[in-house]
């Protein structure tokens, strides 16, 4: 399991709609509720992982066939083989060798992802009201015709951290932590954003590993560089 911290460097947009009425904003921040009925800004697990999926395929694709998850994904011709198998209960290591390598880590058609996100909630001293993480902007678009469109939005504010985990169903190979930690590189180095109005500069975030040792970090790197198709 890894343990990462992520800290927004700009302000952050993770957004629904109009959820709750009493907020007036067009564009709300997305809030998961407390046992305590208290309401906490969070990123949801399902956004990581679109972020992570959508940037390990950039990164694959340098080196190996990478399938189109929507249109084509690889998993549509193995899935009823997939399933016949484990029915049977029979090894399916091999057949899951045959999906693309984003599959073989995020999941595909029949087959379920072995990698889990949690959702990432803000790290919080008990006295802070979590509120005070959001701000609000308003953005004027100009219409068809011509008329101004103001439209408010709630953001996460700069410097908000947040911490979340991503582990794995079973043991998790070394190349595949190797990608992750390559997704990971990504955002650091600033080529990757996470959530909406990116165009406008929000979304630039660094993630921090809290606990892989530097050899296990390097040795899962040269894993994924080392492989081939
Ligand atoms: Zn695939």
């Amino acid at each position: 399991m890894l343990k990462c911290k992520l800290t927004a460097l700009s302000q952050l947009l993770v957004g629904a709609g109009r959820e709750y009425p009493y907020i007036d904003a067009d564009i709300q921040a997305i809030r998961l509720c407390r046992a305590d009925g208290s309401l906490i800004p969070y990123i949801p697990a399902s956004s990581l992982k679109g972020v992570f999926r959508a940037t390990a395929e950039r990164i694959a694709r340098e080196k190996f066939e990478v399938c189109n998850v929507f249109s084509n994904s690889c998993g549509k011709e193995f899935s009823r083989e997939l399933r016949e198998k484990e029915e049977k209960g029979e090894d399916v290591e091999p057949l899951i060798k045959k999906l693309c390598k984003v599959c073989q880590v995020f999941g595909s058609l029949g087959f379920e992802s072995p990698v889990r996100f949690s959702n990432a909630m803000p790290l919080l001293s008990p006295e802070m009201d979590p509120e005070s993480l959001i701000d609000t902007q308003t953005m004027i678009s100009i219409d068809r015709n011509g008329r101004a469109n103001p439209r408010t939005l709630e953001y996460i504010k700069p410097g908000t951290s947040f911490q979340f985990t991503i582990s794995f169903k079973t043991k998790a190979e070394d190349w595949m932590v190797g990608l992750l930690l390559k997704v990971i590189e990504m955002i650091n180095q600033e080529k990757v954003q996470i959530g909406g109005q990116k165009t406008r500069g929000y979304g630039w975030c660094k993630i921090e590993i809290l606990n892989l040792r530097e050899d296990e970090r390097g040795r899962c790197l040269e894993a994924w560089d080392r492989l081939q198709k």
